[in-house]
């Protein structure tokens, strides 16, 4: 089972990414997360992206591209995968396409998370008055992700859709409600494999 699951910052998104990829038995592959990791680990590509990720701004697509074709050559990415946080950009999904037709692995499907953006700054301002998140939590950078979301991520959605990939779900509610929507969304596409 390939999937990707698209939808803005605070749709929940990265949450029920990690709940699928253990029901599936696949790798959640988080872009968000690598670069996370390599600011921490002090590394070039680390140094290089970390105040464009601060700001909330997008990291070039010649270095995403990069970073999610070595990772989708891993063996574990075999198995099938769920991609969080890419593509971010229709250059990203097109790309994506490109790689995987090569390697003869198609996503079977893309899931949009769809939530109000009243609902969202809600949710962000409160992880940011929780303190201790992340570096880009806090509320200016937060409504700048936001902004960079629906001016390049959004027209994401309307390729898939194009594409005959798309299952839009309903995002709000608590994290059980919309785990079954993912999963119906997901269960809807042929050849889906559940680990037993
Ligand atoms: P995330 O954890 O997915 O919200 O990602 C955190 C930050 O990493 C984003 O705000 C971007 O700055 C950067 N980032 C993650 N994935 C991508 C991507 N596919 N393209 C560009 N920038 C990305």
């Amino acid at each position: 089972m390939r999937s990707v699951l698209v939808g803005p910052p605070g749709a929940g998104k990265g949450t029920q990414a990690v709940l699928l990829a253990k029901e599936l038995g696949v790798p959640h592959i988080s872009t968000g997360e690598m670069l996370r990791e390599s600011i921490a680990s002090g590394s070039e590509l680390g140094k290089r992206v970390k105040a464009i990720t601060e700001a909330g701004n997008l990291v070039p697509d010649g270095t995403m591209i990069d970073i999610i074709a070595g990772r989708l050559s891993k063996s574990d990415a075999a198995l099938g995968f769920i991609l969080d946080g890419f593509p971010r950009t229709v250059a990203q999904a097109e790309a994506l396409k490109v790689l995987l037709e090569k390697k003869d692995m198609p996503i079977d499907v893309v899931v949009a998370f769809v939530v109000p953006e009243d609902i969202l700054l809600g949710r962000i301002q409160s992880r940011a008055k929780a303190g201790g998140g992340r570096a880009d939590d806090n509320l200016e950078v937060a409504a700048k992700r936001l902004k960079v979301y629906w001016e390049q991520t959004a027209p994401v959605i309307s390729f898939y859709r194009d594409s005959g990939l798309l299952v839009e779900i309903d995002g709000l509610g608590t994290i059980d409600e919309v785990r079954v929507r993912l999963d119906k969304a997901v269960r809807s596409r042929k050849g889906v494999k559940i680990k037993q």
